[in-house]
């Protein structure tokens, strides 16, 4: 059953040099109990998207729907949707001292925030905020409740955060490149628990992430996005181990992930296009080593055979890269 359902979202956003077409008609449907990967180059409108989904992006001019629990969180206004986020939607970032205040204890914050949304005395707010202490594995719970944020690692600060974001109940979590800052070894073990606790708390997760093997490791679909726009969507097994659009074979081939030894990385050439005057047809054009003359129009949405849904005109696989140029 969707969860999470949106349409032809555009978000516009108007800065001093024009307008930033930051999400241009972006479509697609989030699963109850899913975890849905979204992944791009910084700058595709990743975060930016789920920031305005969430009434975050301050002047965000917004058209389209977005479908949560049969309400358009798009004609909310700003009371209700304070009460969607956290209670409804808890949301993880990827630096969690920029999400806590320095200068209040770990503990007093998640039972503020427990108690800014539900009647509940105190002592019940503190006991539930120990249990999720606990459950999100935070050594000596209790002890811990008092410290302040700069006396945890950063893997332990980021467990916090799953903690607050589970605090509410919440029946969509939204992780914005959670474990980017962290060494893998506590990277591996943060998208652990996010997975366990997803489970654990009959969450659905939608997690942004630049890193196709941090997405690989967890979601069961995956969406690529580009220069605001949706360009592959699938299976994330389908997706990134044998992509269909040209422009996730380039991500796959600048990636570590699920690299032959010795295979060299190959970064994807140029630049993403200016997203004050995005391109009329395919965004990758200027970038992508299958183009052809057709692609100065919208490539249409292609459904293949494994549920995969690619934008893109090119028919059947993505070629290889150019030569690198040798050196002289
Ligand atoms: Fe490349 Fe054309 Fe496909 Fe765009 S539509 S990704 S330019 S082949
Ligand atoms: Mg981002």
């Amino acid at each position: 059953m969707a969860l999470l359902e949106v349409s032809n979202l555009v978000v516009d956003i108007p800065t001093e040099d024009g307008t930033v077409h930051a999400v241009q008609d972006v479509s697609f449907t989030v699963h109850e109990g899913e975890f849905f990967g979204i992944v791009g180059e910084s700058g595709s409108g990743k975060s930016v998207m789920v920031q305005s989904i969430m009434g975050l992006v301050a002047g965000a001019r917004t058209s389209g729907t977005v479908d949560f629990r049969g309400r358009n969180l798009l004609a909310l206004d700003d009371e209700a949707m304070r009460s969607v986020r956290g209670r409804e939607i808890g949301m993880i970032f990827q630096d969690p001292l920029s999400s806590l205040h320095p200068q209040y204890t770990v503990g007093w914050q998640i039972v503020e925030q427990i108690r800014a949304h539900e009647k509940i005395s105190q002592q019940a707010a503190k006991a539930r905020a120990i249990e999720l202490l606990e459950r999100v594995r935070i050594p000596d719970a209790a002890a811990r409740f008092d410290a302040y944020p700069h006396q945890f690692s950063g893997g332990m600060r980021q467990r916090v955060m799953i903690a607050m974001a589970l605090s509410l109940g919440p029946a969509l979590i939204i992780a914005d490149e959670p474990t980017t800052a962290l060494d893998s070894t506590v990277q591996a073990q943060i998208l652990d628990l996010l997975d366990e606790m997803r489970r654990e708390f009959g969450a659905t997760v939608v997690m942004i992430s630049h890193d196709l093997g941090v997405l690989a490791r967890v979601a069961d679909r995956v969406m690529v996005m580009y220069a605001g726009r949706r360009m592959e969507l699938g299976e994330s097994a389908n997706v990134l181990c044998s992509p269909a659009h040209p422009y996730t074979a380039g991500l796959l081939r600048s990636s570590a992930f699920n690299r032959e030894p010795g295979t060299p990385l190959v970064p994807i050439a140029g630049r993403p296009p200016s997203l004050l005057a995005p391109p009329s047809g395919c965004a990758f054009a200027s970038r992508c080593p299958d183009a052809m003359s057709i692609c100065s129009e919208r490539p249409p949405l292609r459904r293949y055979d494994d549920g995969t849904e690619v934008a893109c005109w090119l028919e059947g696989e993505p070629g290889e890269p150019p030569a690198p140029e040798l050196p002289p």
